[in-house]
């Protein structure tokens, strides 16, 4: 039984025998640990500033980070780390021993609070886009106190880990951490404002995202023997299985013990460390598995989702499992997916994407939900680029994963409401009769039907983004939602405030405003099936922008408008921006340089040795039987012929590959080494997949070199 580490209210204790309720965040520095161990005004200094998204005294900072440190030795520390999300989107960490000198030779633990606050880390590797040679060389750490700080257990001891934002010498984000808490300010200022204009009273409105995580699983000792699997993530090569998802028996069926084992281990060390794992299932491909949290801020769920996926990984480890979070780990099998749940609320925790109960609480809704349509319209293309990279292209647009065009999916009942507000009638007073609905007011959660194919839908008091990658970081996407949102609302705040000077009542002027949106933002309202062919069609006559892949997609950043949502709220700078964009179309070649790399050695050096093996052993076969005077059938020596020759072809398309991916590395500029890669190489690398898998049919089992598909997607017991 899996062992639960000690806190201050119990000793080691075993699962069974405690509620999660009882350990919950144990090794997390929580508001609950600095209540008891800060002065009472050191406290109630530190809760206020929080909530009004204000900086800290330094006094005060002092105070919590010497209590931060003593709680962390207590419990065993011995190092410490600043732990942040540099642009690459994984996460950075530079341990640091508590330790130096007392007197020569003479070793003791001393430690200073303001190095917990900020920090040096000699990360100049870091990819910065060209951002940190602009400016200054250094980076820094600089404590994010809205993020509690947390003990990472590892083999020999524990290291206190202090979520911090990464920035430059002149407070240049260097990170995607400080774009998201940028855009939560952003938006929530906007929506203030917009309360004030409607008449509800908030100080601060937070953005709170819930992220479903998709993963698959693999037995590690197989994985250990793909090159593919290790270096790039995802198979290269493998043809497809005789029996794979066709028959959906996986999809929420009953949970092998040895998966429930490791899920079980996984929650365990989540809910240690104060993330509220709560849903657990099978997903619709063999050995595919989702788990997701209760929401939270979205800062805060940032940077659990990057913990959890560190998470998965390192426990997956203990239990000979390996962890796949790409996208697309298997051709011919679906994919996964992170459906990053989005809703804004305000400080008193009212869901402002939820219907309401009285007329106006409903004109609010409306707004917001105007406010949200009208910025994915505007932004629709941004929204595309924000997912876009190497791992996600195999995903959008098949035929399973949300397509590369992006809409909003709002359900029967809003779009009801919707289109009688379109047609100026006056929903909040004639509700009843206009609407064939009970009352407007009764659009209930449960009542939004599921359609499954939007990339971005409303599910009753939340906006659900279903286009995110199973590994991208979730803090770019909702820095976007937020910026669009944000930019919406401001505008939708100047026209209300001019309806209302203009001497209309509130509910008028509203109305009016969310009729104006409703009617403008109508090409980006789609209920049909996402997948069809015929929506693409659709989608283009009503001009919706379709960003077919990456290297399409990557030339959104450059657009006038993207640049204006992000520079005029100054959550980002055009050279912050540009950083960004840089690192997207470095980070693009490099997974599709490593790719190429990994498919043409194991083609060069396991595949094709196997395959001429095996036509060199059937050839000796049938030599061997002609010698003894057997009739050898034709069909098996041209069977024979059509494999030596798919076998010549395979050795042309390494050729092939090789020289494309010269070809490509030669290429100087930024852009169009992106379009080399992305057309020529990846085309290159497909054709050889195409005869390797075709190959592999036919090659003698025995001789294959690596685990194939069936023994991968087998059940794991
Ligand atoms: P489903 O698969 O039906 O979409 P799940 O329960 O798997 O539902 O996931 C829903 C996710 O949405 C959870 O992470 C949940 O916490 C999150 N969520 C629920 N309400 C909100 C909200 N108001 N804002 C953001 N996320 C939310
Ligand atoms: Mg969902």
């Amino acid at each position: 039984m899996a062992k639960v580490q000690a806190n201050s209210d119990f000793d080691i204790v075993r699962l069974d025998q405690v509620k999660v309720s009882q350990y919950f965040g144990c090794n997390t520095f929580s508001e609950r640990t600095m209540k008891e161990r800060l002065s009472k005004d050191s406290y109630k200094a530190f809760k206020s500033a929080l909530k009004k998204g204000e900086h800290l005294s330094s006094d005060v900072a002092h105070a919590v980070a010497t209590a931060m440190k003593d709680w962390a030795m207590e419990h065993g520390a011995t190092h410490f780390t600043h732990w942040f999300l540099p642009m690459t989107g994984a996460t950075a960490e530079k341990h640091d021993a508590f330790i130096s000198w007392d007197e020569p030779g003479q070793v003791v633990e001393r430690f200073s609070g303001t190095m917990l606050i900020q920090g040096e880390p000699d990360a100049s590797s870091f990819p910065s886009g060209g951002l940190r040679a602009t400016f200054e060389a250094r980076g820094y750490t600089a404590w994010d106190p809205t993020s509690p700080a947390f003990l990472m257990e590892g083999p020999l001891g524990i290291t206190l880990c202090i979520p911090t934002a990464f920035i430059g010498y002149h407070g240049e984000a260097l990170d995607q951490k400080v774009p998201l808490m940028r855009s939560m300010d952003v938006v929530s200022k906007a929506a203030v404002t917009a309360l004030q204009l409607l008449g509800t009273k908030a100080t601060h409105v937070v953005a709170q995202c819930g992220p479903e995580q998709e993963y698959f699983l693999v037995d590690a000792d197989l994985a250990k023997q793909r090159p593919d699997l290790l270096f790039a993530n995802r198979t290269l090569q493998g043809a497809r299985p005789p029996k794979g998802q066709e028959l959906e028996d996986h999809y929420f069926g009953s949970i092998q013990a040895r998966v429930l084992g490791f899920m079980q281990e996984s929650e365990l060390e989540c809910f240690k460390l104060g993330i509220p794992a709560k849903t657990r299932h099978n997903e619709v491909a063999p050995n595919q598995f989702e788990i997701a949290p209760i929401y939270e801020a979205a800062n805060i769920a940032s940077d659990h989702n990057q913990l959890l996926m560190e998470i998965l990984k390192s426990v997956g480890e203990r239990h000979g499992l390996a962890v796949l979070l790409h996208e697309k780990p298997f051709a011919g099998v679906n994919g996964s997916g992170k459906h990053v749940n989005w809703s804004l609320s305000t400080d008193e925790g009212q869901n402002l994407l939820e219907p309401g109960h009285t007329p106006e609480q409903n004109l609010q809704f409306l707004y917001f939900l105007a406010a949200t349509l009208k910025g994915i319209h505007r932004h629709g293309d941004l929204m595309r680029a924000t997912i876009a990279f190497a791992g996600n292209d195999h995903r959008l647009g098949a035929n399973e994963a949300p397509p590369a065009i992006m809409s909003v999916f709002l359900g029967q009942q809003v779009n009801r409401v919707l289109d009688a507000i379109e047609a100026g009638e006056d929903i909040v007073s004639r509700a009843k009769e206009s609407l064939g609905i009970a009352n407007f007011m009764t659009i209930e959660k449960d009542a939004t039907d599921r359609n499954r194919t939007s990339p971005f839908a409303f599910t009753g008091n939340k906006f659900e983004f279903r286009a995110v990658g199973s590994s991208q970081a979730i803090a770019m996407p909702l820095t976007v939602i937020n910026a669009v949102v944000a930019e919406a609302l401001n505008e939708l705040n100047e026209k209300l405030e001019q309806e209302l000077k203009s001497g209309k009542d509130l509910k008028a002027a509203v109305q009016e405003v969310v009729r104006a949106a409703v009617v403008e933002t109508k090409a980006i309202r789609f209920e049909g099936n996402g997948y069809s062919e015929e929506w693409k069609r659709e989608a283009a006559k009503r001009g919706l922008p379709h960003a077919k892949d990456t290297v399409q997609a990557l030339a959104i950043w450059e657009q006038e408008k993207v640049q204006e949502v992000f520079t005029k709220p100054g959550i980002l700078t055009a050279e912050e921006l540009e950083a960004r964009t840089h690192i997207r179309h470095e980070q693009y070649q490099k997974a599709l340089g490593i790719e190429a790399q990994v498919l043409r050695e194991m083609a060069e050096t396991q595949l094709l040795p196997s395959i001429t093996a095996d036509l060199g052993a059937r050839a000796g076969a049938l030599a061997k039987l002609a010698s003894v005077g057997l009739d050898v059938p034709e069909s098996l020596k041209s069977a024979l012929q059509v494999q030596t020759h798919l076998a010549g072809v395979a050795q042309d398309r390494i050729e092939e590959l090789r020289k494309q991916l010269a070809i490509a590395e030669s290429v100087e500029s930024l852009h169009a080494r992106t379009v080399v890669f992305g057309h020529q190489v990846r085309q290159a690398q497909d054709d050889l997949r195409d005869v390797l898998d075709t190959l592999e049919e036919s090659c003698d089992a025995d001789l294959w070199p690596v685990p194939k598909y069936r023994e991968m997607l087998a059940p794991l017991t």
